[in-house]
Order: structure tokens, then sequence, then C-alpha cells
């Protein structure tokens, strides 16, 4: 059984000492159930409807060529909502977001900062996968972008943590480099809820350099979603 602190350097961190609970890491690594629990802040049978709506969908010409939906997955009462980019084939698969080597990375760097993937929720802007992991059209965003502001509607996250280049400029409607949008709090403007750009997961494997940097990130959405359930924002 491995410790935090063997998780933060496999992510190439120097551990932090935020968490000095000892939770065994097995219950943060394993998946959550792809069975959401009833959500809390939002109407059930409106979740239930929104579901079946991606579900069902046929607005963009993904649905010719996806496996299955990717609604998202964890909490829908969750304080954080997590947004990467659109569905990779194992999650097109799956039809779960964040499988795979990014996945359980995603949760090591959640489990770092004392959170699980039950304790998140974790969407993507499109979500149904474009072929050949090919980049969203505008036209795709376009269609499928009331999705996830109807997530965003019914979740009231206290932070959104926008992963990746292509989530972040959705999210924000900007052309900035994720290197320009990095180390400051933005709005998600439709509900002027705290938002903050890391890279994703999947970059970072590529990249593993760049993880002090998301850790920084991680601290930077931690720290805001604290201020911001203390009731300093309201
Ligand atoms: Fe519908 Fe979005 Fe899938 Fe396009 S990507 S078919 S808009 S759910």
């Amino acid at each position: 059984m491995r410790s935090r602190s063997q998780y933060l350097r496999e992510m190439g961190l120097i551990p932090w000492t935020l968490i000095t609970d000892t939770r065994v890491i097995d219950q943060y690594v394993e998946p959550a159930s792809n069975d959401l629990e009833s959500p809390g802040k939002v109407s059930p049978s409106g979740w239930t409807s929104l579901q079946q709506q991606v579900r069902n969908c046929t607005r963009c010409n993904l649905h010719t060529t996806r496996k299955t939906t990717v609604f998202g997955e964890g909490n829908p009462k969750a304080n954080w909502l997590l947004v990467g980019e659109a569905p990779g084939a194992e999650e097109d698969r799956q039809g779960l977001p964040f499988v795979g080597r990014a996945g359980q990375l995603l949760n090591r760097m959640l489990f770092s900062i004392g959170l699980a993937r039950n304790d998140v929720f974790v969407a993507n802007v499109l979500k149904c996968r474009p072929p050949d992991n090919r980049d969203p059209f505008g036209e795709e965003v376009s269609a499928c972008e009331s999705f996830l502001h109807q997530q965003v509607k019914f979740i009231q996250p206290k932070i959104i943590l926008a992963m990746g280049r292509f989530a972040a400029q959705a999210l924000l409607r900007t052309d900035q480099t994720i290197g320009q949008l990095r180390g400051r709090i933005h709005r998600y403007p439709a509900y002027d809820i705290p938002l903050v750009v890391t890279y994703h997961p999947a970059y970072l494997l590529r990249s593993p350099q760049s993880k002090a940097k998301a850790w920084a990130d991680l601290i930077l959405a931690l720290a805001e979603s604290e201020r911001v359930a203390g009731g300093e924002d309201v």
C-alpha cells in the first residue's frame, strides 16, 4: 500500500503537508460509480432529463461516429466541477470521462489535495468523441455547449477547474493561451463561478515537467473553493 507522499513523488512533486490524514489511497483511486446519486442542488427529474437528452442527442455530426455519449461522472452535489475537452477512444467505449492513464493521474492529483473522484463531478465540453481525437469543430462546440451550461447550473459548483487549452478557451470564450490563463482566478461568465485553468492530465503524462505548475493550480483552486465555501464570496 503506497502512501500519499509516494503518490506525490510519482507526480514529480515534493510532498506537501496540507493533508495530514492517513486515508487509504485505494479508496481514492477507485473509479466512481456511473450510477449518479440523486442530486441535491438539482431537480432530480431535470438531471435525469438532461442525461437522457445527451444520450439521444443528434445535434451535430459526432453522433454518427460515437460509440456512446459521455455525460460525465461523479457527485452532482459536488463543490468542484472538472471540465476537459472531449472523450477519447477509451472514454467513448466505456461511456465514462477520464479513464485510463490520464484518469489515474487525475485521481492522484485529486488525492494530493484530499479529494476523491466521488467528491467532484467530471465532465467534458463535448459529450461525444471527435474521430481520431481531432480538435473539435466550432459548430460542434456550439451545438454541445448548452449541455455543459446546464450541468453547471444544476451542480452549482464552488469552483470550476478547466483542464487543458481547449476547455479553458471554450469556457472563458477566449483565444488566450493556457500560459496566459493559468495562475489567476477567472469567472465562468454565465454564473459568475470562480474558474481556475490548469493542464490536462493527458498533457501532463507527455510533459511531466509541468506537474509542479499543475500542483500550484490545484492549490490555487483549493484556496478559492475554501474561501467561497467559507462565505467570503457571498
Ligand atoms: Fe450532441 Fe454534443 Fe454529441 Fe454533438 S457532441 S451529438 S451536440 S451530445
